[in-house]
């Protein structure tokens, strides 16, 4: 029986082990492919504090030598379901089932894609999801931003105040965003709107992107020259197997002690509804989790808890 079982070993993952096995949980996190999460693969990360300038995969080396100097245990294996068994959570895995007292959900979300040629094999190297990220690299550049919703439009608006020129390619004639965002992009003058486009390929060389092929009915195909792409076209969280409360697009809704609506279960960083997906606010989220799952697992303790075979 675990205190703490962990599902996923990104950022936030990492760091709920730590809080918790210093807390005297006895912890595992379970990952499905390799330790790092999706910031393992992004080409430089400069909002970190503490750390100016590093590699996605400098920074989750880091904090998988810090998890495992704490001695935490990874089980590597896929998730397939969470079931409450009074006050046991039963983890079920592609290797067996797991009793824990406490689970924290760190399982992430990955963008959508689009399918455009060079689309990944320019990823973090010019084409990028994340404009708080990898914005600030393309100051007084010009960057495409592709998509209608939201996030494409508010980010578009925080891109075109770093960048010199913003090209919005969004495949229909208006944008699903909301009316007041919609006003904001309008007034923006910097910011050209190509309705009825869709990209097509990337242009680059070694140094990455250097342009971007795109078409609509009405011109047929060219290319603009940008620096950066920035793709928003919605984000899939990884939430599948857990039976929790969740928005209409499966991110899972946790309170500000990040507890679900499942006594015991936690969630932190990207896989839950939040305003701002960063490592910096998975680390935090995760900390509180681990925290919670703490008090939660001493309150348990207390008392003789229910046994799952008296269930
Ligand atoms: P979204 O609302 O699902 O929008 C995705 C956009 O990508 C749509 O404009 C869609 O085009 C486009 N798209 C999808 N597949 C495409 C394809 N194959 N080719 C070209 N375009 C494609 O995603 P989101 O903007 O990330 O927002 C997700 C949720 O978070 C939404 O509920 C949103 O309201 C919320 N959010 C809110 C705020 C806020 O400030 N209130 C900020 C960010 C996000 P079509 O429009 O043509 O379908």
């Amino acid at each position: 029986m675990y205190d703490c079982l962990i599902i996923g070993g990104g950022p936030g993952g990492i760091t709920a082990a730590i809080y918790a096995i210093r807390a005297g949980l006895k912890t595992a996190i379970i990952e499905k492919l390799g330790i790092g999460g999706q910031i393992a693969v992004s080409d430089l990360i400069e909002n970190y504090p503490g750390f100016p300038s590093v590699s996605g995969g400098e920074l989750m080396k880091n904090f998988e030598d810090h998890a495992k100097a704490v001695g935490a245990e990874f089980i590597y294996t896929e998730v397939k379901g969470i079931e409450a068994k009074g006050d046991v959570r039963v983890v079920t895995t592609g290797k067996g089932a797991l009793e824990t007292k406490t689970v924290i959900l760190c399982s992430g979300a990955q963008p959508k894609r689009l399918g455009f040629t060079g689309e990944v094999e320019y990823l973090g190297r010019g084409v990028s999801t994340c404009a708080t990220c990898d914005g600030p690299f393309y100051r007084n550049k010009p960057v495409a931003v592709i998509g209608g919703g939201d996030t494409a439009v508010k980010e578009s608006i925080y891109l075109s105040k770093i960048a010199s020129r913003v090209y919005h390619i969004h495949r229909r004639d208006r944008f699903r965003a909301e009316k007041v965002l919609i006003d904001r992009i309008a007034q923006r003058p910097n910011i050209e709107i190509l309705w009825r486009h869709s990209p097509v390929a990337v242009e680059g060389d070694e140094s990455g992107v250097t342009g971007l092929r795109v078409s609509s009915p009405e011109t047929g195909e060219r290319e603009i020259k940008v620096d950066g792409i920035f793709v928003f076209v919605g984000i899939e969280p990884n939430t599948g197997f857990v039976a929790c409360d969740k928005d209409p697009q499966g991110f899972i809704i946790a309170n500000g002690n990040m507890e679900t609506s499942i006594p015991g279960v936690y969630a932190a960083g990207d896989c839950r509804v939040t305003p701002l997906r960063q490592v910096a606010t998975a680390v935090g989220d995760a900390a509180i989790a681990a925290a919670m799952a703490e008090e939660y697992v001493s309150a348990l303790d207390g008392r003789s808890y229910e046994n799952a075979e008296k269930v």
